[in-house]
């Protein structure tokens, strides 16, 4: 923790040296001693500090000073620093001065300058200034800080880029705690910029506004650049399969690189509760497995890269992917192991209030928000079970949205029997979204009853949508075959009436997880055929290590 700050402001240099020095002898242990020759310059810096969420203990002020004299120095410093001690230094002549400053403008204490023995005439009564402080001190919060309002997409965006990539952070709500004391002086401090929402600002001072999760991840360390140009196996997507592949490949001598834009875990890391892992009979959630997961693949080496693939392409023996800010890398084999993403609902209303209410997913960080309100969730199958399950635990009330008459054909039975037993979790059935509505946020949604033909309009808060999903790989599609649906077609696909895929020239056939290029395989929820479960990406991940080390062994 940073240690808390003693500045002291004295236009004259000899004196502020002296009384530097002195503080610095006594207190330098526990505080950081800050000295500022003009009232102007210092109360610049006190709003730095504020950013930085710095605690200042004491502000110690010559009286005498040309342009703004102790007193006045020590009541603006207040309204920024309203917990810290104030204190004035006078000269003998002053003393009136400043007995009316400590009635009139809530100053702690005056100095007479010479304070020489300070172990009389300084220590003494700083000590219980100090003592008095800390007394009422909470350490301020170290990390990163981000101001934004719940129903701004970018502002969700970012916060659940965060919670995934478990970067802890505290969360200001502009709007909410528009009220609150310390939000007024943070704006106040921020002036203008303030409205360049999220604003983060980090521990080392710095900020930036309208902050988005590449040049956040960048910020905090989050690796956005490879450290090498050229990898053995680079891997695509950081779910369950591409994190598997990782630890194998890493712990089996392959120089590796796994490539995840958003965060490690994939879809996996959004399940509150996996129950049907083998090996955890009380199931772990998404978040732990992942957690467990991506520090297993660092400890073999890997590097992660928090970057998105937007292009590949082959060149001989080897395969390029391309990022988005035009950097490359190239490998030997490349494993494409990037999931499925929601399907989109498209119904009036849901685009524009898309992050402002409505979430596609689990929306990691919106659970807590939803102390206390209604949430619907739309979709049957296991997903939307678990997110209304992790939902009913904050929310008053949950709904399930499904087109069907019931779950028993999308969702396993273990997770019907909890929704049951869960008092706060209604099934809606033969519904349908077809319109959402509010003006900044959603507020209602209109929902069609197929078996009264009749459409409701109903109070909503929050809506999670989880109706399916598809795979992005149209970066791969001039390179890669697909089926009709952008599933990429491995093995034994691969062969049509015991004809080889077009293009194939080598004398093998395709091995099972490899797909129509040599040395580029797909594993997990992208395959074509794959299944759709943790433990199936999680094997084939390993799995294609083997074929991989077999097709390195002959490029
Ligand atoms: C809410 C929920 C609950 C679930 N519960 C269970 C359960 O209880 N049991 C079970 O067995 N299964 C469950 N599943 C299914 C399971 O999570 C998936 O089958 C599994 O995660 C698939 O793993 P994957 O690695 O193939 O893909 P994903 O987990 O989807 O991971 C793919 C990763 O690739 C990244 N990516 C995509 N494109 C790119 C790109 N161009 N560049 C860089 N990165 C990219 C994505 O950001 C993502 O992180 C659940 C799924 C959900 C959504």
């Amino acid at each position: 923790m940073a240690k808390p700050i003693l500045l002291s402001v004295d236009d004259d240099s000899d004196v502020l040296r002296a009384i530097e020095r002195d503080l610095r002898s006594q207190y330098g242990a526990e505080y950081r001693v800050i000295g500022s020759d003009s009232p102007e310059g210092a109360l610049d810096l006190l709003k730095q500090l504020q950013l930085r969420n710095d605690s200042v203990a004491l502000l110690l002020a010559d009286q005498r000073m040309p342009r703004m004299d102790g007193v006045e120095f020590l009541q603006q410093a207040m309204g920024i620093f309203p917990g810290a001690k104030r204190a004035l230094l006078t000269a003998y002549a002053d003393t009136n001065a400043a007995i009316s400053a400590i009635n009139q403008a809530s100053i702690n204490y005056f100095f007479l300058k010479p304070w020489d023995p300070p172990s009389e005439h300084l220590y003494p009564q700083l000590d219980d200034l100090l003592d008095d402080w800390q007394a009422s001190f909470h350490p301020a919060f170290q990390g990163i800080r981000v101001l934004g309002t719940r129903w701004a997409p970018k502002c969700y965006e970012l916060r659940d880029f965060l919670a995934r990539n478990r970067v802890p952070y505290e969360w200001t709500d502009v709007e909410l705690s528009a009220n609150d004391p310390e939000t007024k002086r943070l704006l106040e401090a921020l002036g203008p910029e303030a409205t360049n929402l999220p604003v983060v600002l980090f521990p080392d001072g710095t900020k930036l506004l309208e902050g988005v999760p590449a040049d956040v991840a960048q910020k905090v360390g989050l690796r956005t650049r490879a450290q090498t140009n050229f990898y053995d196996l680079a891997i695509v997507g950081g779910g369950p399969a591409g994190l598997a592949a990782a630890v194998y490949g890493a712990s089996e001598g392959l120089h590796t690189v796994m490539i995840e834009r958003e965060a490690p875990g994939g879809k996996a890391g959004m399940s509150s509760r996996i129950e049907n892992y083998l090996g955890f009979p009380a199931g772990l959630s998404g978040t732990d497995l992942a957690r467990r997961a991506v520090v297993q693949a660092e400890r073999f080496g890997v590097e992660i890269l928090s970057q998105a693939a937007v292009g590949v392409r082959v060149e001989g023996p080897y395969r390029i992917i391309k990022f988005p800010d035009g950097n490359e890398i190239s490998c030997h084999a490349l494993m494409v192991a990037t999931g499925v993403q929601w399907r989109r609902l498209d119904v009036p209303g849901i685009e524009r209030l898309q992050g402002a209410g409505i979430y596609y997913g689990g929306g990691a960080t919106e659970a807590l928000s939803c102390k206390g309100e209604n949430v619907y969730v739309v979709g049957g199958a296991n997903s939307a079970g678990q997110a209304a399950m992790n939902f009913a635990k904050y929310a008053e009330r949950v709904v399930i949205l499904v087109r069907g008459e019931s779950l028993s054909s999308t969702m396993s039975q273990y997770l019907i029997d909890q929704i049951k037993e869960t008092h706060n979790i209604q099934l809606w059935t033969h519904a349908s979204v077809v319109e959402a509505h509010g003006e900044t946020h959603l507020e209602e949604i209109s929902v069609l009853c197929s078996d009264t033909g009749k459409t409701e309009r109903v109070q909503a808060s929050a809506m999670f949508i989880f109706i399916g999903a598809l795979p992005q790989t149209d970066w791969l599609a001039d390179v890669v075959e697909r089926d009709d649906r952008g599933f990429l077609l491995t093995g034994p696909d691969l062969i049509r009436n015991g004809q080889r895929t077009k293009g194939w020239n080598l004398e093998r056939d395709p091995y099972l997880l490899e797909t129509n290029v040599p040395g580029i395989f797909a594993v997990g929820d992208v395959r074509h055929g794959s299944i759709k479960r943790v433990a199936s990406g999680v094997g084939e991940g390993s799995v294609a290590v083997q074929f991989i080390h077999q097709y390195l062994s002959k490029v």
